[in-house]
């Protein structure tokens, strides 16, 4: 088996190419092997593996944020206080509001890093921005919230459109009133 330079992936991965990023990710995989032909032995134990229980753990407070500003726990259905405020929306009659991020995995720091939307939202809908992963990121997730409920006329789960959008290139993250529902690309538990 051949094996990747460590030391000529890494001065590819400093000028931000693709194939020292592609390189990097070989050396990481194969660094169980212990060393290369070259006898240099790469000094990280490269990326662990991205899972469910890693993305609640170490981007959960970022989730819960967005939770609480989506205003899950606003009342369920247009009462007095709420009738006269008026916000786009399947139904404009709430200050509930969709929120959403993407999450990119650096796989040299092995770390993540959240970019939240800012495309504008209403109560059933929110606008991804375009994914900006910064050198040596791989986007891992598609997140948003579902602050509705089956009494206001929505899914718990996520939505055909939401299925259709993520398809099997990223993997999907719902947080509703149910938890939190994983779609898309799977991803270890
Ligand atoms: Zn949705």
């Amino acid at each position: 088996m051949s094996y990747p330079d460590p030391r000529a992936a890494l001065a590819a991965i400093l000028q931000n190419s693709n194939a020292g990023r592609n390189a990097m990710r070989a050396v990481g995989r194969n660094n169980g092997g212990g060393g290369n032909a070259s006898g240099v032995v790469a000094s990280h134990v490269g990326p662990r593996p991205v899972t469910q229980t890693r993305i609640l753990e170490e981007c959960g407070q970022t989730l819960i944020a967005l939770w609480e500003q989506s205003r899950a726990h606003a009342v369920l259905l247009p009462s007095p206080a709420t009738r006269g405020l008026v916000l786009p929306g399947g139904n404009p009659q709430t200050p509930k509001n969709e929120q959403g991020c993407w999450i990119f995995h650096n796989t040299v720091s092995d770390t993540f890093r959240v970019e939240t939307w800012t495309g504008g939202s209403t109560r059933d809908s929110c606008t991804p921005t375009a994914p900006a992963p910064q050198a040596n990121e791989v986007l891992v997730v598609d997140f948003h919230t579902h602050p509705n409920v089956g009494q206001e006329g929505y899914l718990d789960t996520p939505s055909p459109a939401d299925i259709a959008a993520v398809g099997t290139a990223v993997t999907g993250l719902v947080r509703s009133h149910g938890g939190y529902h994983w779609f898309g690309k799977a991803m270890p538990a």
